[in-house]
């Protein structure tokens, strides 16, 4: 809602077992979980923190899943943000709400900040985005860039973005001391969409003739929240029918209309 242009959640029950595949990101984001968890040990060798990570990669890979994982394996506050969110905004609400938002993550510190479509913030400064004011857009990135210069590692707030375009991002953000980790999460491989497949079909009640791998081997291009889609729609397809089980053909009718869905969309942005 506009009203609430960022959330605050203390009790994040996401885990790594809830990501499937994406072994290589989680790897490399496992470092901030354990700075997370143990700060002081860090800092009293005078390691340097990181700030901020950039998640990279395209829609429902699992960007946003991954940095509520790192609060909920580290059991630490995590407040969001949407970067669209403020392409709508009065002028001077992005500067302040930025403000407030790190305001609120340092007093529950040790605490995880994610912004979402930061690319809709970070643009780089001076090109137009075509949606709304770009003054305010410009204002909004800098009062980022200030909070994520002004507070020392010791304030034990990490940041977190993701985005789909890392190439319009300015590059003041990628500096180091800002997001200096960037993180690639990549559509599924075969065996990925096999354990993604796996995490989304726990919940159903599923015939004997459906099989993980013909399902994975259905769904090549298909992201994480796509296959997540295909589970429920072939259960919305089997309820329909009134079965007791979700079959093979149900998923089969299921991956139909998604791809059906996702082509529809392809030739809107054409
Ligand atoms: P966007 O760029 O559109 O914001 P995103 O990369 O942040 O997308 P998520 O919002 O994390 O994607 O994913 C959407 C949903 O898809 C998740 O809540 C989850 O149900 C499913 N999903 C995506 N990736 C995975 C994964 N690797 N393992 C399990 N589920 C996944």
């Amino acid at each position: 809602s506009k009203a609430k242009l960022f959330e605050g959640d203390d009790h994040i029950k996401t885990t790594f077992k809830d990501v499937a595949g994406l072994e290589g990101a989680k790897e490399e984001i496992e470092e901030i979980v354990e700075f997370l968890k143990n700060p002081d040990k860090f800092t009293k060798l005078g390691g340097k923190i990181p700030k901020g990570a950039l998640l990279v990669g395209p829609p429902g890979t699992g960007k946003t899943l991954l940095a509520k994982a790192v609060a909920g394996e580290a059991k630490v506050p995590f407040f969001s943000l949407s970067g669209s969110d403020f392409v709508e905004m009065f002028v001077g609400v992005g500067a302040s709400r930025v403000r407030d938002l790190f305001k609120n993550a340092k007093e529950k510190s040790p605490s995880i900040i994610f912004i979402d479509e930061i690319d809709a913030i970070g643009r780089a400064r001076g090109k137009s985005n075509f949606t709304g004011s770009n003054d305010e857009r410009e204002n909004t990135l800098n009062q980022l860039l200030t909070e994520m210069d002004g507070f020392g590692t010791e304030s034990n707030v990490i940041v977190i973005g993701a985005t789909n375009r890392s190439d319009v991002l300015d590059k003041a953000l990628l500096r180091p001391g800002r997001f200096d980790r960037i993180i690639q999460v990549d559509l599924p491989e075969l065996n990925e969409r096999k354990e993604i497949f796996q995490v989304h079909l726990r919940p159903l009640k599923l015939g004997e003739d459906v099989e993980v791998e013909f399902l994975a081997k259905q769904t090549p291009g298909f992201s994480g929240a796509d296959i997540s889609n295909v589970c429920n729609e072939a259960a919305l397809v089997a309820a329909r029918k009134n079965k007791e089980v979700v079959e093979k053909q149900d998923f089969l009718d299921a991956v139909d209309r998604i791809i059906g869905g996702l082509e529809k969309k392809s030739k809107v942005i054409k």
